[in-house]
C-alpha cells in the first residue's frame, strides 16, 4: 500500500558519466549527510555518493538536495474564463519557484476537461509554456467516456459535489460503473469527497467557522465511505484533501492513498479569518486541525498537496456567502512545510516521502526521491533562510496568499531534469516542462509491474 512506501535502495552508481555532479547534504539512510550527486546528460541521476567523479561541479556547501515535490491536485485554470487571473505559465512558474517539479492538473476548467477534443486542446495549450511537468487529468462524468479519455488523460477527477467550473455525474449514472470503467484502464481517480446531501444549511454560512458547519466532516466522511463502498478492488483510488483526523485513520486503516493540504493542515478554523480562507472541504475547528496535523507528523498521512485554486482578490472580497472556494497555494507549500521541519515540528524524511516519493509512485513516475536512475528533478535548499511569506514577493497572479506573514523556506535553486530552472529565487529556465502520463498507462503488462510496485 502507499501509505507505507519503501526507502531502502542503497546510494549507488549505474556507471553512466556525470555530466554535472552537485556537491551538497542530502537526506540519506535516514540523516543528513555530506553528498554528492551525479546526473548524466540525459537528466536523470547517475550515481548518489560521498564522491562522484564527473564533468561540472557546483558546489552548495551544506545546502541540502532533496527531490522536488510532486502536487497531487493543482487548477490551473488552463482554459479559464476571462480574467481567471492563472494559466500553464504562470501556474507552473509558481510551482517552479516552491520546488514543485510535477503538478497534477484538474478539469475543472472552462470548458471542463470531460471529454477528448477538451484534452487535446489542453495538451497542445501546455506546449512551451510549462516551467515543470504536468499531468493531465480528465473529469469523470460518464462510464461511456472513460475509454476515450484514457487513451491521453494521465488519470481521473471525480467531483462528489458541485464545485467551480464542474458538475458532479448526472443523479442516474451509477457510481460503481464509474468506477469499474476507470479500473478498467489501470488509470488512477482522484476524488473530491463531499456528499452535498449531507450539507447543513441552518444558517448563512457567513464566516469560516458557518462555512465549516454548512458542509461538515460528516459529509467528507459520507462521500468517503460511499466511495469505498463503491469502489473495485483494483481500482487506483486516491482520496483528495481529507480535513478529517478520523476519515485518515480509517483510510490508513484501509491503505488507501489519500492527500491533506497546507492549509487544512496548518491553520483552523479562528475568529477573524476572511473569506480568503473559505475552501472546499472548509477549513475544520482546532481539534480536528490539530489531530490532522499529528498524523501528518506521524508520517500516517501519505501525500501532501496543495489544492492551488487561485481567485482574484475582488472574487474573494464578495460578500462571504458568494465569494468563490480555493486559495492559491502552490508556490507556498514546500516552503511552509520546510519551516516547519527547521521548527522541528516534523521530520524532512516524512516531508519527503509525503512530498515526492509517494505521490510520484502513485503516479508511476521515475521521481521523487535521491536514487540513480530517477529523474534529477532537485530541489536546493537552505535552511538558514528563514522568511516570512509575503504576497508582493510571490507570483501568483491573483497577488495574495491567505499565508501572508507565515513563516516559509524558499528552495534557493531547482533543478529540473538536472538543468539549473531556479536560482537565488529567479525563474531562468525555458519552458521545457512536459505533459506527462503514468509509466503504467503505457501498456496492459507495464500497468501490472507498476501496480506490483505500489501496491506491494
Ligand atoms: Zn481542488
Amino acid at each position: 500500500v502507499p501509505v507505507r512506501s519503501r526507502h531502502r535502495e542503497p546510494a549507488g552508481t549505474l556507471g553512466r558519466r556525470a555530466e554535472l555532479v552537485l556537491s551538497g547534504r542530502a537526506w540519506i539512510q535516514h540523516r543528513i549527510q555530506p553528498v554528492e550527486v551525479g546526473i548524466d546528460a540525459q537528466g536523470r541521476i547517475s550515481a548518489v555518493a560521498r564522491t562522484v567523479p564527473g564533468g561540472r561541479r557546483k558546489d552548495l556547501n551544506e545546502a541540502l538536495i532533496l527531490p522536488s515535490a510532486i502536487d497531487l491536485h493543482a487548477h490551473f485554470r488552463e482554459p479559464g474564463p476571462p480574467g481567471a487571473g492563472e494559466d500553464f505559465a504562470t501556474g507552473t512558474l509558481q510551482a517552479a519557484l516552491g520546488g514543485v517539479g510535477v503538478a497534477v492538473d484538474m478539469p475543472n476548467t472552462l470548458p471542463p476537461t470531460t471529454d477528448p477534443e477538451a484534452l487535446a486542446t489542453k495538451d497542445a495549450r501546455a506546449r512551451r509554456r510549462l516551467a515543470v511537468d504536468v499531468v493531465l487529468l480528465a473529469g469523470l462524468t460518464s462510464p461511456a467516456r472513460v475509454p476515450a479519455l484514457s487513451r491521453t488523460a494521465g488519470g481521473f477527477k471525480l467531483y462528489l459535489s458541485p464545485t467551480t467550473g464542474i458538475e458532479p455525474p448526472a443523479p442516474g449514472v451509477s457510481l460503481r460503473e464509474l468506477l469499474s470503467a476507470v479500473e478498467e484502464t489501470g488509470l488512477l481517480v482522484s476524488v473530491h469527497a463531499e456528499d452535498p446531501g449531507r450539507f447543513v444549511s441552518a444558517r448563512p454560512p457567513e464566516s469560516v467557522a458557518a462555512w465549516d458547519a454548512y458542509r461538515p466532516a460528516g459529509a467528507e466522511r459520507a462521500a468517503v465511505e460511499r466511495v469505498l463502498a463503491a469502489a473495485p478492488p483494483g481500482l487506483r483510488l486516491h482520496i483528495a484533501h481529507v480535513t478529517d483526523p478520523g476519515i485518515a485513520d480509517r483510510l490508513v486503516e484501509l491503505g488507501q492513498s489519500f492527500e491533506a493540504t497546507p492549509h487544512h493542515l496548518l491553520e483552523p478554523v479562528r475568529p477573524g479569518l476572511d473569506a480568503r480562507w473559505k475552501v472546499n472541504p472548509p477549513l475544520r475547528p482546532s481539534s480536528a486541525q490539530t489531530g490532522l496535523w499529528e498524523r501528518f507528523r506521524a508520517g500516517r498521512i501519505p501525500c501532501l498537496a496543495s489544492d492551488h485554486a487561485p481567485h482574484p482578490l475582488a472574487e474573494k472580497q464578495r460578500p462571504f456567502p458568494e465569494a468563490p472556494s480555493g486559495m492559491p497555494g502552490i508556490e507556498t507549500m514546500i516552503p511552509l512545510l520546510l519551516a516547519r521541519v527547521r521548527a522541528g515540528e516534523l521530520s524532512l524524511d516524512t516531508l519527503l516521502r509525503a512530498s515526492a516519493d509517494r505521490p510520484a509512485r502513485i503516479l508511476g513516475l521515475p521521481l521523487g526521491r535521491l536514487v540513480p536512475g530517477h529523474r534529477a528533478h532537485l530541489m536546493v535548499v537552505d535552511f538558514r533562510r528563514l522568511v516570512t511569506v509575503r504576497s508582493d514577493r510571490l507570483h501568483a497572479p491573483c497577488g495574495w496568499s491567505a499565508f501572508e506573514g507565515r513563516e516559509a523556506i524558499f528552495p534557493i535553486e531547482h533543478y529540473f531534469d538536472g538543468r539549473a530552472i531556479v536560482s537565488e529565487g529567479e525563474y531562468m529556465g525555458d519552458r521545457e516542462g512536459r505533459v506527462l502520463r503514468p509509466e503504467y498507462a503505457r501498456s496492459p503488462a507495464a500497468r501490472a509491474a507498476a501496480a506490483a510496485t505500489v501496491d506491494a
